[in-house]
């Protein structure tokens, strides 16, 4: 009898516990998210910024070769067949894929209303041609202020610099880059968010194979941003727009001024279009020359 008190009062304890007030949905971020390193011990995230480049065929079988993970920051002119082709093979692969902005302003000259355009830009490009919304950007050449934090964060993307610069586009050549693997991984912090660019010949071919193997036998675990974070790459996951066609109509109307602005400089342009052989033998203060 008393045994069977007892239990009625520990059911009837469980009970009050169970219906005790719970949290009933998870906890939301109070404040725009700004990502300087990565959180998990022992990851570096490879990123590659202003594809998609036709070096990311290689870059992403390199990565594979070697069991790495790579983060690509795109931007515009994903529309014609070649950019969809690109970006379909890195996120097929497992590779991030992030936005960098639509046509890679310097995001605090814009508006609120301009920088809303450029991010829903990239947004539904992404949709329609991988299926996904991206959950991290990252804005051209790290420019940011508090309005680009908050038009970021209304639209639920973390925004992402980096710790770790390879200076490929800031005048390192490959050595000057594979010098910079080398220290950061002697230095051996706990984590590493590198910055590479997609578009730079010698980063794809010749700095690339060497970081990989520098940071893997340092002990790194080279993995996506969103991994190295311990958080989802994407908002969303669907479907995407299996008409090629109708995409391809899009590039025409959203092609706009055009597909070849300048990136960072004259004279990166010109060794980007084939116009200047070798970077190394042009002088610091030309390759800033823009
Ligand atoms: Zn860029």
């Amino acid at each position: 009898m008393f045994a069977s008190a007892l239990l009625t009062f520990c059911l009837a304890a469980l009970a009050t516990v169970k219906a005790a007030p719970q949290p009933v949905s998870p906890v939301k971020r109070q404040s725009p998210s700004l990502i300087y390193s990565c959180t998990q011990p022992n990851t570096a995230a490879i990123s590659f910024d202003d594809g998609p480049y036709d070096y990311i065929y290689d870059i992403v079988n390199t990565l594979n070769s070697k069991g790495a993970k790579g983060t690509f920051f795109m931007r515009r002119c994903m529309y014609d067949q070649d950019s969809q082709d690109r970006i379909k093979y890195a996120f097929n692969n497992g590779h991030q894929i992030a936005s960098h902005t639509w046509s890679h302003p310097n995001m605090v000259d814009l508006s609120w209303d301009q920088l809303h355009n450029e991010m829903w830009r990239v947004e539904e490009a992404l949709q329609r041609i991988i299926g996904v919304t991206p959950a991290f950007i990252r804005p051209p050449y790290g420019n940011f202020n508090d309005q680009v934090l908050q038009a970021a964060y209304s639209r639920g993307q973390n925004v992402v610099i980096w710790d770790f610069d390879s200076g490929d586009t800031v005048g390192a050549d490959a050595q000057e880059s594979k010098n910079r693997y080398d220290q950061v991984a002697n230095q051996r912090p706990n984590t590493i968010m590198a910055l590479n660019h997609e578009v730079v010949a010698s980063t794809a071919y010749d700095v690339l194979p060497y970081a990989i193997d520098r940071l893997q036998s340092a002990g790194y675990q080279l993995v996506t941003v969103a991994e190295c974070l311990g958080m989802e790459p994407y908002q969303n996951v669907g479907q995407a727009q299996t008409n090629d066609e109708n995409l391809r109509q899009l590039d025409w109307t959203l092609r706009q001024p055009s597909c070849v602005q300048p990136l960072f400089s004259r004279t990166l342009r010109a060794y980007h279009w084939g116009e200047v052989a070798d970077l190394t033998s042009l002088r610091w203060s030309s390759i800033n020359d823009g």
